[in-house]
């Protein structure tokens, strides 16, 4: 490794869990500084497991940002439940993550269900930034324990930064001593066309209503370094259905425009180079449900 390694240094991994939104991507790209899982006020922008790598001198966390543990409505929905199981089963200790603005969700007792009975587990009540009613707080927090029992709580605000000492304190007394398992500068092992995708998704995400986002898969079909121009990244868009293409489109090109230029931004910020982005809207019919594709896609069907 890269560097002095002192005794005592903790190395493993974290698998942070929680119902869609409650801001697991927010809070791994806030600790780590930087863009590594895409953000979105619409559920599910994350579909596969994701690394994000923070080392210390005393300590490396690798967190492995899970798709929301959902009821499966599809095969897609499946897939996320056997990555996200799989994530439970490889972690050193279990991060879950709630919305303490709201009280408990049903989805968050179907989580509870799943993570019954598992060790090293610690929730992190999120959002707190929203909550100014200590009460309120204290109401929600025992509400939240019961799903729980004995579970460490700790109380956060991933937008604004606040509880990260507390948090880092309490994931890393769970981790087992030894070596780091990545060079210190490693802040993922994702490949970037992996984010490109994953951003690209994000932007349309941001742009589309309702329906037709999670219709939209996104395949990277080139990804080449140019030095003149920085990257070349030519990117598909599924969608399920006709219409949804014409959405996705817009008058005269003008939505898969203004997608494009978001997407392109955000990956150009991401990678610290200009980026050439071209990209195509297809129909592949019910994509979702077609486990061809979805493999193809690589998503993990839960078939090895
Ligand atoms: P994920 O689905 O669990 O990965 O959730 P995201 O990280 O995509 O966040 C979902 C939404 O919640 C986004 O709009 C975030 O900006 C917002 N969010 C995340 N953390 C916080 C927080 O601490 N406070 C507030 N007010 N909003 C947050
Ligand atoms: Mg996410």
């Amino acid at each position: 490794m890269q560097f002095d390694i002192p005794d005592g240094y903790k190395a493993g991994y974290v698998a942070v869990v929680g119902r869609p939104n409650v801001g697991k991507s927010t809070l791994i790209n806030a600790i780590l500084r930087q863009n590594i899982a895409a953000v979105s006020e619409k559920p599910q922008t994350t579909r596969s497991n994701q690394l994000g790598i923070w080392t210390q001198d005393m300590a490396q966390i690798i967190f492995v940002d899970t798709p929301g543990i959902h009821d499966p409505v599809n095969t897609l929905g499946q897939a996320m439940n056997a990555e996200a199981r799989d994530a439970l089963d490889d972690a050193d200790m279990i991060l879950w993550l709630l919305d303490a603005s709201v009280p408990p969700q049903a989805q968050d007792r179907n989580i509870a269900r799943i993570l019954k009975g598992r060790a090293h587990l610690v929730q992190a009540l999120n959002k707190i930034d929203l909550l100014q009613d200590v009460e309120l707080l204290e109401k929600t927090r025992a509400r939240y324990q019961k799903l729980a029992p004995g579970a460490q709580q700790i109380i956060i605000s991933a937008l604004q930064g606040a509880g990260f000492p507390a948090l880092k304190e309490a994931i890393i007394s769970h981790l087992p001593e030894g070596l780091p398992f990545y060079p210190r500068d490693q802040v993922t092992d994702i490949y970037e066309r992996h984010i490109a995708a994953d951003l690209i998704r994000a932007a349309a995400l941001e742009f589309l209503q309702d329906e037709v986002p999670h219709a939209i898969a996104v395949r990277i079909d080139e990804y080449k370094e140019r030095d003149d121009i920085g990257a070349r990244i030519s990117a598909t868009l599924f969608v399920e259905r006709e219409s949804q293409k014409g959405i996705v489109v817009g008058k005269g090109g003008s939505m898969i425009k203004h997608i494009g230029t978001r997407a392109r931004k955000a990956i150009e910020a991401m990678s610290a180079r200009s980026v050439y982005l071209d990209l195509r809207v297809k129909v592949k019919k019910n994509w979702r449900s077609d486990p061809v594709f979805l493999q193809q896609m690589g998503y993990n069907t839960g078939k090895k």
